[in-house]
């Protein structure tokens, strides 16, 4: 038996996305920094895409760039 319960109308969530990196001027991404490298991350150490996130291209870059690199050192997972 389908449920069609019309009760949930979809509503467009016309809101954009703003680099939240753009957003607070962090032009320059520290390696380093663990803690903004951390909130751009799953659980299990993945880059979150930039549909998430709402990063702009070239934030989105110079996070997987830094999360490489902070990878190999083995600051973060
Ligand atoms: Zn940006």
């Amino acid at each position: 038996m389908k449920n069609t319960n019309m009760k949930h109308r979809r509503r467009k969530v016309v809101r954009k996305k703003q680099c939240r990196l753009c957003e607070n001027k962090i032009y320059e991404i520290d390696f380093k920094d663990i803690d903004l490298l951390k909130r751009f991350q799953t659980e299990g150490g993945k880059i979150l895409p930039r549909r998430i996130t709402g990063n702009c291209f070239v934030h989105q870059k110079k996070l997987a760039a830094a999360i490489k690199r902070a990878r190999i050192l083995a600051f973060i997972l």
